[in-house]
């Protein structure tokens, strides 16, 4: 029999204790053997025989590379809107017409009859959105046309020109090529934004990739736990995470109420993974999909059958009971995708405490 909603997180308005619940466990469905055993082939085989993809990704990158969307310095900010803006509305739509997924249903109203679908918690219709949507854009897409863009693989002088400086210093003043000493465009008549960005010549192998891609989502992830608990611990950073729990039930459009400060933090920290590792820009434009997507699935509030967590193996991944979790008692689960940081916590919390 299929536990009811409410059940599935395990917690009530006032239970503080759902942070430990077992029910926020995730038990993997049989059929997760399936998707468990196409992405373990595809990245080991990705790892071990990059001769066997190197065709293909040389294809596929000279042809990104050939086009003057990718060459434009607000490529990856207009990546992250497409993919939200696509992702998202199937998410929603799925939790809008499947009560029985839904993992964090709150009490209903009195009124209500007893057996009747439980009521939606608010959602907004994509064309009213146009706000939302501006107020996430537009930071992102200033310092992409302020910002002379730093990739791995470019030397100084193509970054210099890119800038609409010369490829070359005269006299004083150098611009460095790391990432870590950010360089404003060189603004002119002709030149008075930075639109185009310079891209590394080099092809990437697909063992290159994936180990960047797995990389950088433990490093952000980890990272996001300490920055996440310091929302939530330190006073002075607490208003900056409060929008995000600021809802009732948790449904996938709360992964974007987010505060502007937390939402540019949240795209910084995921620059400075993929650039501390010295990630290639064709990692860079991979990471976006598989990010957006985690983001809104961990966000969205239903126990799916394939969620990514139930096809991790040895129970790695958090997913969306434990981030549902979270957003009810507002304290534990702080990782966003994965979960060895919280319970090595706990683990090492309990072990203090038994000595
Ligand atoms: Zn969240
Ligand atoms: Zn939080």
């Amino acid at each position: 029999m299929q536990a009811s909603p409410s059940s599935r997180l395990g917690t009530s308005p006032s239970s503080t204790t759902a942070k430990t619940s077992p029910t926020a466990k995730t038990n993997p469905p049989p059929s997760a053997t399936i998707p468990r055993l196409i992405i373990g082939t595809l990245l080991c085989t990705a790892i071990a025989f990059p001769a066997l993809y190197s065709p293909f990704v040389a294809l596929f990158y000279n042809w990104l590379r050939n086009s003057r969307a990718y060459n434009c310095s607000l490529f990856e900010t207009a990546e992250i809107l497409v993919l939200y803006a696509i992702i998202e509305p199937i998410y929603t739509y799925r939790f809008a017409h499947n009560p029985s997924l839904r993992i964090d249903v709150r009490p209903q109203s009195q009124q209500s009859p007893p057996g009747s679908k439980p009521l939606l918690p608010r959602l907004q219709r994509p064309t009213k959105r146009h706000v939302e949507i501006g107020k996430s854009i537009l930071p992102l897409a200033i310092l992409d046309v302020i910002l002379i863009k730093k990739y791995a693989g470019v030397s100084v002088p193509e970054i210099r020109q890119s800038g609409g400086y010369s490829p070359f210093p005269a006299g004083a003043g150098s611009i460095r090529g790391s990432f870590l000493a950010p360089t404003l465009h060189r603004f002119s008549w002709s030149s008075p934004l930075q639109l185009t960005r310079a891209l590394p010549t080099e092809v990437p192998s697909s063992r290159r990739i994936v180990l960047e891609l797995l990389v950088a989502f433990f490093l952000y992830d980890a990272l996001f736990f300490f920055i996440h608990i310091a929302f939530h611990h330190i006073p002075y950073l607490r208003s900056i995470h409060h929008p995000h729990h600021t809802h009732a039930e948790i449904n996938p459009q709360v992964t974007n109420r987010l505060s502007i400060i937390e939402r540019v933090s949240l795209i910084l920290l995921a620059n400075f993974t993929l650039n501390i590792i010295g990630g290639h820009v064709l990692t860079r434009t991979l990471f976006v999909p598989f990010f957006v997507y985690l983001l809104i699935e961990v966000h969205c509030g239903m126990d799916l059958e394939w969620g990514y967590d139930k096809i991790m193996p040895f129970e790695l991944g958090a997913g969306s009971k434990k981030h549902a979790v979270h957003h009810r008692v507002r304290e534990g689960h702080y990782q966003p995708f994965f979960c060895w940081w919280d319970d090595g916590m706990l683990w090492v919390a309990k072990h203090l405490k038994s000595e």
